[in-house]
């Protein structure tokens, strides 16, 4: 599919989220080897007409730290993206984050928990993916949601990550799902920029060949408004810079 859109690159980030609480009845890990070796054949079967990266999707837990340290330095991965999937043993995903309290208190606790992850994963991650996942999920869903009403947490995230020379992740799932903006929203990716932030990645949260590049154009116009003047891919985990 990536070739018949001629695309030139293409990096995968399959999940990997270790101890996904059990209450929700899904594996959502792979077993890495087999995931290299995989990755190694297909970059041979496509050579010269596309390239293939392997990548990953980290899912961050605080009590994961270490382990998922160890585990994203100790693979030869061109790209990791840490995201924020769980607060606590909760994913937004599910209905369950929201109840008995209001939307807004959910979001909060949401960007708390990623500024948390981000402090404790700067040595594990290149990027941090969908920021602002949890407002997919919200009763309103972006309806009452703005940066600004959460911007003292996010400024303190994005901050984090311009010091430490780390990107941000920006995906068309929104565009596709009906959210109507991406993830993070454009008011995010302006403010990155403006704090010194200098890396965006791109990437269509593709979950089925169709969704691959989705929305790429919307993508590029949204992120030339907001003064971004290029993208950024990491290739074994070193920054590669390309005009949008
Ligand atoms: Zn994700």
């Amino acid at each position: 599919m990536a070739v018949r859109l001629g695309i030139p690159r293409l990096c995968v980030t399959d999940h990997q989220d270790f101890d996904y609480p059990p209450q929700y009845n899904i594996d959502f890990t792979f077993p890495t080897d087999l995931y290299f070796t995989k990755l190694a054949a297909l970059r041979e079967e496509y050579r010269g007409r596309i390239a293939v990266f392997t990548g990953v999707e980290l899912g961050l837990r605080t009590h994961l730290a270490r382990q998922l340290t160890e585990y994203a330095n100790g693979w030869p991965f061109d790209y990791v993206i840490g995201s924020i999937h769980l607060v606590g043993d909760r994913d937004p995903y599910y209905p369950d984050f929201f109840q008995g309290r209001s939307e807004e208190e959910a979001y909060r606790e949401y960007f708390t928990c990623t500024l948390e992850n981000v402090k404790l994963h700067l040595d594990a991650f290149d990027a941090l993916g969908h920021l602002d996942y949890a407002v997919r999920y919200g009763p309103c869903r972006n309806k009452y949601y703005s940066y600004e009403k959460y911007r003292d947490i996010i400024d303190e995230i994005l901050k984090i990550l311009a010091e430490h020379g780390k990107a941000l992740e920006c995906n068309t799932s929104g565009l596709r799902s009906g959210l109507g903006h991406t993830n993070p929203h454009p008011d995010i990716i302006r403010r990155f920029v403006q704090l010194g932030g200098e890396m965006i990645t791109i990437g269509s949260d593709a979950h089925s060949p169709e969704q691959l590049g989705y929305g790429f154009q919307t993508l590029k116009d949204m992120l030339s408004g907001c003064g971004v003047s290029y993208y950024t891919e990491f290739h074994s985990r070193k920054p590669v810079f390309y005009p949008l």
